[in-house]
């Protein structure tokens, strides 16, 4: 008997314990999609600051090549955007498109397809809650309309 009593202590304390956990790490997720009109479904993404870290989800829901139509998900301040963005087609698809060791490059995903999806993760706790920060795709010509506003709030 003692040991039932033992039990259900345990497993409700496990269950007070992981509840609250498992809602925090649904609310550090956030996802975006990238299409054949060469544009995210999304201009901004907000990270809640409660989050040490979120994981970014890029969908392509195009149907085009993705030597043709490849997109990916980059984040960099706003002030490097108009450097980082041509210098994704030098990178070269060996390297997703995103110039390697490349301080400037915060968090980077890999080129996806049609149909694809793939994630990242950002390290919050290492960018600057007031910074100005944004996302492209880095892959050749498409940055100048594959960018919106990242934000932590
Ligand atoms: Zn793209």
């Amino acid at each position: 008997m003692k040991n039932i009593i033992y039990l259900a202590i345990f497993l409700t304390l496990f269950l007070f314990l992981s509840t609250p956990s498992v809602f925090a790490a649904e609310l550090c997720k956030l996802e975006i999609a990238g299409n054949d009109q060469m544009q995210f479904d999304k201009k901004l993404l907000t990270a809640p600051s409660s989050c040490k870290k979120v994981t970014v989800t890029l969908k392509h829901v195009g149907k085009l090549a993705k030597n043709i139509m490849g997109h990916n998900w980059v984040l960099v301040k706003s002030s490097d955007v108009d450097a980082v963005g041509p210098a994704g087609i030098t990178a070269g698809m060996e390297n997703n498109h995103v110039p390697k060791d490349d301080k400037r490059i915060l968090a980077a995903t890999k080129v996806v397809g049609p149909g694809e999806s793939t994630s990242v993760e950002v390290d919050l706790t290492k960018l600057d809650k007031s910074g100005s920060y944004s996302f492209i795709c880095t892959f050749p010509g498409h940055y100048a309309l594959m960018k919106g506003t990242f934000k932590i709030s």
